[in-house]
């Protein structure tokens, strides 16, 4: 299968906002164009914050031991962000969903799925806890769930008061301050946390490089950004790496390349350029950690297990846009620093579909996830060919994108 390729067309004045749940609206401050879109929707198959904290609680209590539940850091409004921890084993799998706040099947997946692999005891259950140490950060944007949208509650005032270098500074590029007729970010303004991640994990905010764009590293202005990448440094020190990275996302509805069939879930482990290559020199402080091959080897184990499961709803699996430059978001600052990483775009609008629906999309993320928790517990997902993973289906999308 030929891979065309597909240049992102990623400038200054765009915020790229495909959240699922979440129409994009063209803003009064010309930061956040899209299509607008007048769909309503119905959260209710979703859990907030505080059912979250009580569902760990539960779900650390009947484990017996298995998975412990710790406060990491607090959102800008005070709420807990977690981990829950499973297993013991030397390779190290962190996963984040909801960093924004309004694509939410990550949660729900991430929550089954610690229930399951605290629980259960089968010889391939053990096996995973005595492999692979599971660290999960469900919902690490609370703010945003309580509001049901993308941008956390934080406004620049309140990053000048945090870091007074930045006094007179522009805000930066990622600030959301509209209003439409779903979201009054006037009144509560906040940023896209997935563009406030910076590969050098020690960088602090300086004015100069405000108001970045896209293509540039974030600043960790936002709590959320800070508390992931704290847990990230204490698994580096603790462990030496964080082999696998997994971000949970939502996108928009889209089609299978060539073909009339909708998207269930799109994956991707391209997020900047390859560090050794020219169009990546800029990052070339990172060619040695940089690793494309086991990411390449972590989409195919996810599409893989995906593909094991047959039928339609979860074949329809496509690769997300690629040649990506996005060294702000989780995925590309974590990718520099060695991670093998993998992106989960599920598709579309709940409106769109009933609970049976918002179901089996929780179910193609958890698929998708174990296939690699597995692949790294037995040692497979190192054998595979990478190169497989430029089979995989492209997707039919013909816009500006972002993660
Ligand atoms: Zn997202």
């Amino acid at each position: 299968m030929g891979k065309k390729k597909k240049v992102a067309l990623l400038c200054s004045s765009v915020v790229l906002s495909m959240g699922m749940m979440s129409p994009v609206y063209a803003a009064p401050n010309g930061t956040n164009p899209g299509t607008p879109d007048n769909q309503q929707y119905s959260i209710s198959g979703f859990i907030g914050h505080s059912e979250l904290s009580k569902k760990l609680n539960q779900i650390e209590k009947s484990s017996q031991g298995e998975v412990n539940v710790e406060v990491a850091g607090y959102s800008n409004q005070g709420r807990e962000i977690y981990t829950a921890t499973v297993g013991s084993g030397d390779k190290v799998i962190l996963i984040q969903s909801e960093i924004h706040g309004n694509e939410k099947t990550g949660t729900a997946a991430l929550l089954n799925m610690l229930k399951q692999l605290g629980s259960n005891n089968s010889a391939e259950y053990q096996k995973i806890r005595e492999e692979v140490t599971i660290v999960a950060m469900p919902m690490i944007n609370p703010d945003a769930t309580e509001l049901n949208r993308r941008g956390n509650d934080l406004s620049w005032s309140e990053v000048e008061e945090d870091f007074p270098q930045l006094q007179g500074s522009a805000p930066s590029w990622n600030y959301y301050t509209y209003t439409n007729q779903y979201w009054d970010y006037a009144s509560n303004p906040g940023f896209d946390v997935n563009r406030d991640f910076n590969p050098d994990l020690n960088y602090t905010p300086k004015a100069e490089d405000f108001p970045g764009d896209s293509s540039m590293p974030g600043w960790y202005i936002t709590p959320e950004a800070q508390t992931v990448r704290d847990v990230y440094k204490n698994l580096m020190t603790e462990f030496g790496q964080v082999d696998v990275f997994v971000d949970l996302h939502h996108q928009g509805e889209y089609y299978v390349e060539g073909t009339d069939d909708k998207v269930t879930l799109s994956i991707s482990g391209d997020f900047v350029p390859d560090p050794s290559s020219e169009e990546g020199s800029k990052y070339s402080q990172y060619s040695d950690t940089y690793n494309e091959e086991l990411s390449k080897q972590l989409n195919v184990a996810a599409y893989d297990a995906l593909q094991d499961r047959g039928n339609s709803p979860f074949d329809n699996i496509t690769l997300y846009p690629q040649n990506l430059d996005l060294p702000g978001t989780a995925l590309g600052s974590f990718a520099l620093n060695g991670s093998g990483t993998v992106l989960f775009e599920v598709t579309g609008q709940t409106q769109s579909y009933g609970q049976k629906k918002i179901g089996q999309l929780v179910e193609a993320v958890e698929t998708g996830v174990y296939g690699i928790i597995k692949g790294v517990a037995t040692g497979d997902v190192y054998e595979i060919n990478p190169d497989e993973y430029d089979e995989i289906p492209l997707t039919d999308r013909d816009q500006d994108y972002g993660l």
